[in-house]
C-alpha cells in the first residue's frame, strides 16, 4: 500500500493511534485536526488491558510504561472502604499479557503525536464534508486561508463524541444522549501509594488512578440532570464525596482549585446501523 493515502478526521487519541498503525503499515496519513494546536488537554486515563496491548502493537508499549503507572492491584471498594472485589494483577498478566496502566492524557496524546512524522499533522483544518464513491474518496476542509479538498482511498472519521463523519454517513442515527451522569476529574500531585480502585456509593462513584512522576488522576461520577454547574466544582465534589473513606478526603484536600473539570458523560445509546 506503499502509495495509498488515509486521511484521518481528528487528532485525539483514537485519531492519532490509527493514524501511526497506517503510517506503520506503510500508508501515506494526513491528520486533519480542527483545533489550531494539537495537544490534548483533560486529565488521566486508566488504559485496560487491551489498550496496553494496542500501545505495544503499535511499538509505543515501553514508552507509555515509563510514563505512567502500572496499575497496582486494586478492586472496587464501597464508600466506607470495604473491598468489594479484587483485581489479580498476576491473573491479568497470565490472561492478558500486561497490566492496565495509569497515564496522563497529555503524556498518552504527546508520545502519539511524537512517533508520527509532523509533515502529516495538519491543525487548523475543520473537515466539512466527505464525498465516497467506491473509488476513493474526497475531503473537503476549512483552514485559515480558505476551502481545501484531499482525496483518499480511505477516510477515518475519528472525529469525537459529535463526529460530523459519523453525522453524514449516518444521518438518521439519532446521535449522542446523556448517560444520566455528570463527572468531574483533575490530575493532582499525590506521591503517597495508592492503588487503582473504584468506589460505589449510591448513585455516585469515585476512582482513583496513579499516572506515574508523582501524580494521580482522580474523578467522580454523580447521577444527576444533564447541564449541572457550581460556582466552585472542588467544593461541590468536597460536599458529596468528603465523606467517603480514606484516602478520598485527602485526594480532595490536595487538589488546587481550580484544576477540576467537569463534563456531562454522553454515549451512543443506540448502536450503528452498520
Ligand atoms: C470523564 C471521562 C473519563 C474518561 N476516562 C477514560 C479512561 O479512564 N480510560 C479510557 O480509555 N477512556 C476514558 N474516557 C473515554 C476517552 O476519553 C475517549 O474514548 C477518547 O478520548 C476518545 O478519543 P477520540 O480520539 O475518539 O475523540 P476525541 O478525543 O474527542 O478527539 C476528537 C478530535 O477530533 C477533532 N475534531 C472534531 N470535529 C472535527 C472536524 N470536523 N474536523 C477536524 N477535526 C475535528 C477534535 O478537535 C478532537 O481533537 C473517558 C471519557 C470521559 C468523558
Amino acid at each position: 500500500m506503499s502509495d495509498a493515502h488515509a486521511v484521518v478526521v481528528g487528532g485525539g487519541i483514537g485519531g492519532l493511534s490509527a493514524a501511526l498503525a497506517l503510517h506503520r503499515q506503510g500508508w501515506r496519513v494526513t491528520v486533519l485536526e480542527r483545533a489550531p494546536e494539537l495537544r490534548e488537554v483533560g486529565a488521566g486515563l486508566s488504559l485496560m488491558a487491551n489498550a496496553v496491548r494496542a500501545l505495544d502493537a503499535l511499538g509505543l508499549g515501553p514508552t507509555v510504561r515509563r510514563g505512567g503507572h502500572g496499575e497496582a492491584p486494586g478492586g472496587i471498594r464501597n464508600r466506607h472502604g470495604r473491598w468489594l472485589s479484587r483485581v489479580d494483577a498476576t491473573e491479568m498478566v497470565r490472561q492478558l499479557g500486561t497490566t492496565a496502566l495509569g497515564v496522563h492524557r497529555a503524556t498518552l496524546h504527546r508520545t502519539l503525536r511524537e512517533a508520527l512524522p509532523a509533515s502529516s499533522l495538519h491543525t487548523s483544518a475543520t473537515v466539512e464534508h466527505v464525498e465516497s464513491d467506491p473509488e476513493r474518496a474526497s475531503v473537503r476542509y476549512r483552514t485559515p486561508n480558505g476551502s481545501r479538498t484531499l482525496t483518499a482511498d480511505l477516510v477515518v472519521g475519528a472525529d469525537g463524541l459529535r463526529s460530523r463523519v459519523r453525522a453524514q454517513l449516518w444521518p438518521q442515527h439519532p446521535g449522542p444522549v446523556y448517560a444520566g451522569s455528570t463527572a468531574w476529574r483533575a490530575a493532582i500531585a499525590f506521591a503517597d501509594p495508592v492503588p487503582a480502585a473504584i468506589t460505589w456509593g449510591p448513585g455516585a462513584e469515585f476512582g482513583m488512578v496513579p499516572i506515574g512522576d508523582g501524580q494521580l488522576y482522580w474523578y467522580a461520577a454523580l447521577n444527576a440532570p444533564p447541564g449541572g454547574h457550581a460556582p466552585d466544582e472542588l467544593a461541590a465534589v468536597r460536599e458529596r464525596f468528603g465523606d467517603w473513606h480514606d484516602p478520598i478526603p485527602a485526594l480532595l484536600a490536595a487538589t488546587p482549585p481550580g484544576v477540576v473539570l467537569r463534563n456531562d458523560i454522553h454515549h451512543l445509546a443506540a448502536p450503528l446501523p452498520s
